[in-house]
């Protein structure tokens, strides 16, 4: 390619900005023209796309959220939506593609690359870390942080009150975050989408608990947990033990925010990196991953979410060391 477009699409992730960087600066060391591309796919079919240069992306690699912003983009679901995106390269001369974003905008450049001849490079930027055929993804150290830090300042008044204290942390399909930030906040039950949670088995745990006069309990629930959440849970728990001082926290969106931890920084400047390398070796519609720290290169119509790719080791030793 000699032109080459870049965009961040769907969910933001704190990294994203990182990867833009990399992926301007990498395209001028070759020589290649840079367009922003706005907005996500939005931005391809209103033509809301702008030359990139060096200082386009100074002072943004420890900045949150997402420069070129990001769009969800109901047009580019249809044919002569994405014929008008492609009219709008062509206009520019674009003949190449990076794509920071979820499986939605991979199955969106998989579909499009297909009907024009255009490749497409997708950067895995989501906090939930669900993704087939990388072991990281941007954003997700990050929110994982966040969650981190978040819970343990909850627990402090937790122990000043004895409450039991039920946070709910991100994660629609996927319990990464839930799992990663209770584990290292120390939390008694951790109750995640990809397994069945057996409400009996805390209540049970509680209440032994109870007994044994250990007051400050914390439970971390995944939002997409088929308890439905923290609040459902929080409900149940009422319920079953009146007794209790139980809160109930919603994380929420602070986890999406905030500046990158070093960890997503490096991976989306290695990811964006690769991007433009691949690129220019003519790979076409393959997503850049990092497996066993090594470059990974997954075909976008492989790039799906993953499931249940943790170690159910975890949820033993959460057990083992909430005792
Ligand atoms: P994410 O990339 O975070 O998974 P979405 O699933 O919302 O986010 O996808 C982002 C955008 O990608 C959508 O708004 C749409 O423009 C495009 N997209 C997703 N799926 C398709 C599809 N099947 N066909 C065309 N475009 C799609």
């Amino acid at each position: 390619p000699t032109k080459i477009g870049v965009l961040t699409s769907g969910g933001d992730s704190p990294g994203m900005n990182a990867a833009i960087r990399a992926v301007v600066r990498t395209g001028l060391h070759y020589g290649l023209e840079v367009f922003g591309i706005h907005r996500g796919y939005a931005g391809m079919v209103e033509d809301d796309i702008e030359p990139m240069n060096s200082r386009s992306v100074a002072n943004i690699i420890q900045r949150g959220g997402t420069i070129l912003k990001t769009a969800r983009c109901k047009e580019f679901m249809t044919p002569e939506g994405r014929k008008i995106a492609y009219d709008n390269l062509r206009k520019h001369g674009i003949d190449g593609l990076v794509i920071i974003g979820g499986d939605g905008s991979f199955r969106g450049a998989q579909i499009f690359s297909n009907e024009y001849d255009i490749p497409c490079i997708g950067i895995p930027g989501t906090i939930d870390k669900d993704m087939a055929g990388t072991d990281f993804t941007i954003g997700f150290d990050t929110a994982v942080n966040t969650a981190v830090r978040a819970i343990d300042k909850i627990r402090d008044t937790a122990d000043a009150h004895d409450r039991l204290f039920i946070v709910e942390v991100m994660g629609r399909d996927a319990g990464y975050i839930a799992l990663h930030s209770g584990i290292a906040t120390g939390a008694e039950h951790i109750l995640i989408p990809e397994t069945k949670t057996n409400v009996e088995e805390i209540i049970a745990g509680l209440t032994e608990k109870e007994k044994r006069r250990k007051l400050v309990n914390l439970i971390v629930v995944a939002e997409g947990d088929d308890t439905g959440g923290g609040d459902e849970v929080g409900k149940m728990v009422k319920e079953r033990l009146p007794n209790a001082d139980v809160r109930v926290c919603i994380l929420g969106h602070i986890q999406r925010g905030g500046s990158p931890t070093c960890l997503d920084r490096l991976i989306a400047s290695r990811m964006g990196y690769h991007a433009v390398e691949c690129l220019m070796e003519g790979k076409h519609n393959v997503m850049v991953g990092i497996v066993n720290n090594r470059m990974h290169y997954l075909p976008l119509d492989n790039a799906v979410k993953a499931k249940e790719r943790f170690n159910k080791e975890w949820l033993r030793i959460v057990k083992i060391l909430a005792s």
